[in-house]
């Protein structure tokens, strides 16, 4: 999305209209950014290339383009497969892009970039690449190692976002705990965080995507001080089996999990976890499987997600792993974790009833607003849907009492200012 937006602010001083929604089809040129990171991201890209490689076929569009990760690693069978498309390009090559579409050369300040989300939020690719080496990740092999941005240049970019009424930052890279070592030989997250904070109109900065081997110490301190610092973190865990983690190559192990967890909720209190786990991965037997699901039940993590494990060309896990489990033993694992985590959501979402918070109006929704506390992030997380007597102003904060909740949503009513 980062990257889209950054494309479309070149192309928009090239004299470009930009119009980010697909079922407008006023538009002639398409340039549509690619994901290769699993099968089902793969899938997607792939369907969206030939939904508009059909539009082009009916003379709807002139020209066709697609850049991203799954161009970068795949153009060659692309382009001999799917001939409708103009040309294919990798994920950097912005410059070819532009001179495709015929505006070369047009720079855009540096982080400039056309918001596609809802205006009062943003991301923040804080970094590029990945130097870890997760058996089943092809990311590192299409974005490469990882590279860092200078604080300066994301507190200038963070500057430019606020200028245009972004109150929330979501912070996000492929390794956002690595951040700082590539540069400055060691890791700076928490000093940038804390820099991030210091913004005018910054209201809350939300991190994603937390490696959990070597989580620095002075990011739960600043979890726990920086009050602009949502309490709130994305930690993708994959596994807990400490035979699933050896062979996943995550560098670290269950213990080390643990004790991470237990760190975080007693320095951080309050902190909501996020995490992301990884299910059918060569090593998982049943009682690897059984672990995972006694693991999600003692911890109750406030947000989890599930993937599917998917062999991808290239990486380790294809290399020197069977993917012996059939994709419909991995749905079966993938949906009871769901399961569990639903009956966890819906427990942990009622006490939050009766209880008065902070909440960002995102849009109105019908006869009532949708928003969301510190501890959700956009998209991914659950809402809280406000009924109110008053009007209510997106992209600012109100106070809500919660008087309901479910599984996903939490329901209440707006308090007076
Ligand atoms: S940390 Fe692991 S899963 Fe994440 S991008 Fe890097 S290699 Fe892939």
């Amino acid at each position: 999305m980062v990257d889209s937006e950054k494309l479309m602010a070149r192309l928009r001083r090239g004299g470009y209209t930009l119009l980010h929604d697909s079922a407008d089809t006023s538009a002639k040129i398409v340039v549509i950014n690619t994901c290769g990171f699993i099968a089902e991201a793969k899938e997607e890209s792939v369907n969206t290339i030939l939904e508009f490689a059909e539009a082009k076929r009916r003379g709807d569009i002139e020209k066709l383009f697609v850049f991203g990760c799954l161009a970068e690693r795949y153009k060659d069978d692309l382009r001999k497969e799917i001939e409708e498309v103009d040309e294919f390009f990798g994920v950097s090559s912005f410059d070819d892009i532009l001179t495709a579409v015929g505006v070369p050369c047009v720079q855009a300040p540096a982080g400039e970039r056309l918001l596609t989300t809802a205006g009062h939020y943003a991301y923040l690719k804080i970094s590029e690449g990945c130097s870890r080496r997760c058996s089943y990740c092809a990311i590192p092999l299409i974005r490469g190692k990882h590279v860092s941005t200078p604080v300066e240049a994301l507190v200038s970019e963070a500057r430019l976002l606020a200028g245009k009424g972004v109150k929330e930052l979501m912070v996000v890279a492929q390794d956002t705990t690595s951040y700082g070592v590539d540069i400055y030989g060691k890791r700076r997250l928490a000093a940038l965080l804390n820099a991030l904070s210091e913004v005018d109109g910054v209201e809350w900065i939300r991190l994603h995507y937390a490696y959990p081997a070597q989580f620095p110490d002075d990011v739960i301190d600043a979890l726990r001080s920086n009050g602009k610092l949502c309490k709130y973190l994305d930690i993708p865990l994959q596994h807990v089996s400490d035979a699933v983690l050896k062979n996943m190559r995550r560098g670290v192990n269950r213990r080390q999990t643990c004790e991470l967890i237990d760190k975080l909720r007693s320095r951080a209190p309050g902190v909501a976890l996020r995490t992301t786990l990884l299910v059918g991965h060569p090593g998982e037997d049943e009682a690897a499987f059984a672990e995972l699901m006694d693991f999600v039940r003692e911890v109750r993590f406030e947000r989890l997600g599930v993937f599917t494990y998917s062999e991808e060309e290239g990486t380790y896990g294809a290399k020197h792993f069977k993917d012996a489990l059939g994709q419909e033993e991995k749905q079966r694992r993938a949906g009871a974790v769901m399961k569990l985590q639903a009956d966890i959501s819906a427990s942990l979402n009622s006490e939050k009833v009766g209880k008065t918070f902070k909440v960002m109006i995102d849009r109105k929704e019908g006869s009532r607003y949708a928003g969301r506390t510190e501890f959700d992030s956009p998209e991914v997380d659950g809402e809280v849907l406000v009924a109110s007597d008053r009007p209510l102003s997106v992209g600012r904060f109100c106070s809500v009492k919660i008087t309901s909740a479910d599984e996903f949503d939490l329901y209440g009513n707006a308090e007076e200012n």
